[in-house]
């Protein structure tokens, strides 16, 4: 255990460092950049591992495993949850219930089931819409188009509000190939605020991972989502 936390801690001192440098790079404050440690297919000691090591961000791509998860974690304070995974329709009352950041919203049907799940519970939710850039059929996210659609229903919405943009890029061990992406993420940002979007709807960026984010922050990324370099390699998922 005291192993877990050593190694934990010195992960995300790393990962923190990383953040610094890229953000030299840059010119950017690394106080602009939320570091989301995912924490998916790891058991509550690795979460109270990361938590101790100053980790307050948590991301699940399962709402199944949050819930369990979070149920073993009420005695830690200030942690906020993200679910980052895909979200089906008829789960969107759970998904309400224990995340306090939807990171996958890619339809309308979701999007006013989220809204009539929180006006019900009397809560609300901070969602980012996911892009589908590269146009995999595997992949989940949603096109440009629809992209528009959900922002203005968005601002319609009183129970939730919508936050910015995720990205989710085809899969490569080269960071370099992620980037396009990324850039073309911040892109659709920028022209959808010239076209009269309410900005504080599209002020969040979540891009990058384990093997990517360096790159992500250089194009501009406000959250990064984080697992293998804070927990070490993951036996599924
Ligand atoms: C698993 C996952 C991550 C983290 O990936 P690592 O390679 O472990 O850093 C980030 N985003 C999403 C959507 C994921 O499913």
């Amino acid at each position: 255990m005291a192993d877990l936390v050593n190694l934990v801690s010195q992960n995300v001192k790393a990962v923190r460092q990383r953040i610094t440098s890229a953000c030299d790079r840059v010119g950017r404050d690394p106080s602009t950049v939320r570091l989301v440690g995912v924490s998916k297919t790891f058991p509550i000691k690795h979460v109270m591992a990361a938590v101790d090591a100053g980790v307050t961000d948590l991301g699940e791509n399962r709402v199944q495993e949050a819930e369990e998860k979070i149920a073993l974690a009420t005695h830690l304070t200030g942690i906020t949850w993200h679910l980052i995974g895909h979200l089906q329709s008829n789960k969107a009352r759970r998904a309400i219930s224990t995340m306090t950041w939807i990171q996958s919203v890619d339809s309308l049907d979701l999007l006013h089931r989220l809204e009539r799940s929180a006006k019900e519970k009397g809560t609300s939710a901070q969602l980012l819409l996911q892009v589908d850039l590269a146009r995999e059929v595997t992949k989940h996210g949603a096109s440009a188009d629809v992209i528009h659609q959900l922002l203005t229903a968005g601002a319609d919405c009183h129970a939730l509000q919508i936050r910015g943009l995720m990205v989710l890029p085809p899969w490569s061990t080269d960071p370099e190939q992620s980037r396009p992406y990324f850039r073309q993420l911040r892109r659709l940002r920028d022209q959808l605020i010239d076209t009269g979007v309410d900005q504080t709807m599209l002020g969040e960026l979540s891009m990058g991972m384990s093997h990517d984010f360096d790159v992500a922050i250089e194009e501009g990324a406000t959250m990064i989502r984080v697992g293998r370099a804070i927990f070490g390699r993951r036996s599924s998922n």
